[in-house]
């Protein structure tokens, strides 16, 4: 089967500073590196570091290609990636001396993926596959019906929170995995938990506490691995990207969740996002 992920693609540029800016300061950085980042670029790499077969589905500008350049070195298929006249969506990151972070987000051509490219995309797609969405990009709502419509299996990251956008895809969804504090605001929001939701899997991830899955059996709980963790960044994307890689390519739900537990601790040693995300020989490799 294949992974079908309408997604984000940033520049994450990244400033090491002493101190994150006060209003009005102007401050000169000791250092600044540039990443491909991105919730979506980082989701499509983790599943196809996984050995799934993912097609990313979005936008960047002709200052993005080499992002686009860089997916398709890691496995993914990047024929859906249109190069629009707009500018490439770009993080403009802050960090200080302690890991502490401040971030700019300028959505770019995340947020004017043509529909005419996720038409090309779907009509690709065949059922079983795995539609996955998240809150960074435009069209989440009429790529979530026309999975539903197509018998895809949707999933959803509920990241950058927003209810709004949670309640207009929530009826399409096979799959939800918000953080704590995404499970949090949802129950603020909508007075909903996890497990009074529609949606056949829902998870929850709780970073060093590990992860709770509330399936049609009822919720389950799987512990992290204790590790000494350098930079948590990216670790919930590399969750995702392994958990779905891991059903699509028929591993049950406690398997693929077990895989990308062993995931994200290994990622959380490493700093960085997508470029150091572990592949699928060093997880099966990592003995915890
Ligand atoms: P981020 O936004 O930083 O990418 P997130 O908030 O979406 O992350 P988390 O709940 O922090 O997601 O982490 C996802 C998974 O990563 C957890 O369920 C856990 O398995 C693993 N993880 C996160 N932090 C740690 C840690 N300190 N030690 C071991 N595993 C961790």
């Amino acid at each position: 089967m294949a992974i079908w992920n309408l997604g984000s693609i940033n520049v994450d540029i990244v400033f090491s500073v002493p101190h994150i800016l006060e209003p009005g300061e102007t401050l000169s950085s000791t250092g600044r590196e540039i990443f491909l980042g991105g919730k979506g670029a980082n989701m499509s790499v983790a599943a196809a570091r996984a050995a799934a077969r993912v097609n990313h589905i979005g936008a960047v500008g002709k200052d993005g290609e080499w992002a686009a350049d860089r997916l398709l070195e890691y496995g993914v298929d990047t024929r859906n990636i249109a190069v629009l006249d707009t500018d490439t969506a770009q993080a403009i990151i802050m960090v200080d001396p302690h890991g502490e972070n401040a971030i700019v987000l300028h959505p770019g051509a995340n947020v004017e993926i043509p529909q005419t490219v996720l038409q090309t995309a779907m009509a690709e797609a065949q059922t079983g596959d795995w539609l996955v969405l998240q809150n960074e990009t435009n069209l989440q709502r009429t790529a979530a019906s026309m999975g539903k419509q197509m018998g895809l299996n949707v999933a959803y990251a509920a990241a950058p929170f927003d209810p709004d956008r949670v309640m207009a895809v929530l009826p399409y969804l096979d799959f939800l995995i918000l953080n704590a504090v995404e499970a949090e605001q949802l129950r603020e929001a909508t007075g909903q938990s996890p497990d009074d939701l529609p949606v056949r899997d829902v998870i929850v991830t709780l970073g060093a506490d590990g992860a709770d899955w509330y399936g049609t059996s009822g919720k389950q709980h799987f512990d992290a691995i204790k590790v000494e963790p350098v930079d948590t960044t990216g670790a919930g994307d590399t969750f995702t990207g392994y958990v779905l890689a891991g059903l699509d390519r028929g591993m049950t739900m406690e398997q693929s969740i077990e895989q990308a537990t062993k995931a994200s601790a290994l990622m959380v040693t490493r700093h960085g996002t997508a470029d150091v995300i572990p592949d699928l020989s060093e997880v099966l490799a990592f003995q915890s």
